[in-house]
């Protein structure tokens, strides 16, 4: 995460390690006193693709929350590229969400805006230059396969290609992390497919990707990091191999497809046909 540790002061002390999300022994309890998560340590390393699955309730949402300080931990830390982001000024929040892209079950495009400038609009904010946003924004949209639709409103999107707008909003900037919670909950399985090859092209640039979900059978045959919650805690963190670490996003993808019982012929929203 090259923006936070430049902007990094010299008291804070060096990072340890290649994590760039880090939580120790973090508990969420809601006012009200729902325990929504307890006690929870885990690290994810850079360049990661990590999936977070586990029942509806378990505490998904929340850990997701608790990365981009949405929330704030009852008890423990939570540590982003090194910092203990519970130290954070408020006025060092937008700096570090800039570094974290998010996606969401329920898309949250503007709707009266177009693909372009849904895209547009997240460069906008952060107040990058008009020549930036007239490079990356065709350029990210190319990435995500909707290089045709670049004029079209949400509304004349299927759920797949707004959710492919969404990952390009989220990743236009490049930040280093990227946090998805249930991308494919409103989403068939085969649209599905098509959105988790995307995040794994992503994470092929090398953005470390989190993904929250509750669909266990796409998980198991993507064979990456698995970590399981039931009730607020860790109740599984494997490591499933015997995939190619060099695999193509081709390759996942006809992988996937075969493990899912879906035909090459599945409709890909006008997924580019170059690998990366
Ligand atoms: P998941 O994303 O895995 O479905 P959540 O993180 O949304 O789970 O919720 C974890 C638990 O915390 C659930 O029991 C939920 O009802 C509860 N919860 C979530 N948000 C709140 C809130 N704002 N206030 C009180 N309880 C909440
Ligand atoms: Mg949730």
């Amino acid at each position: 995460m090259a923006r936070l540790r430049r902007a990094k002061k010299e008291t804070v002390p060096p990072r340890r390690g290649a994590s760039i999300v880090e939580l120790r022994d973090v508990t969420k309890v809601y006012p009200g006193g729902h325990l929504a998560i307890e006690r929870i340590s885990l690290a994810v390393d850079r360049g990661e693709f990590v999936f977070l699955v586990g029942p509806t309730g378990c505490g998904k949402s929340t850990l997701i929350k608790l990365l981009i300080r949405e929330l704030h931990p009852t008890e423990g830390e939570v540590v982003i590229a090194g910092r203990d982001i519970g130290k954070l000024s408020d006025q060092r929040i937008p700096h570090l969400r800039r570094n974290i892209g998010t996606v969401f079950q329920d898309f949250k495009l503007l709707p009266n805006r177009t693909v372009y400038d849904n895209v547009a609009y997240a460069l906008q904010v952060i107040g990058a230059h008009r020549a930036e946003i007239r490079e990356k924004v065709p350029e990210t949209l190319r990435l995500v396969g909707l290089s045709t639709k670049l004029h079209n409103y949400p509304d004349q999107l299927s759920g797949g290609e707004q959710q492919r707008v969404s990952i390009a909003r989220a990743f236009v900037n490049h930040p280093p992390l990227l946090l998805a919670d249930e991308p494919s909950g409103n989403l068939d399985p085969v649209t599905s497919i098509g959105i988790m090859q995307l995040l794994y092209r992503i994470n092929r640039t090398g953005t470390t990707v989190v993904v929250a979900t509750h669909d266990h059978a796409m998980v198991d045959k993507m064979r990456r990091r698995v970590i399981e919650m039931y009730e607020g805690r860790i109740v599984r963190d494997q490591e499933i191999g015997g995939y190619a670490s060099d695999e193509s996003t081709q390759e996942f993808a006809m992988r996937m497809r075969a493990e899912m019982g879906v035909g090459p012929e599945g409709h890909t929203n006008g997924e580019p046909q170059e690998s990366i």
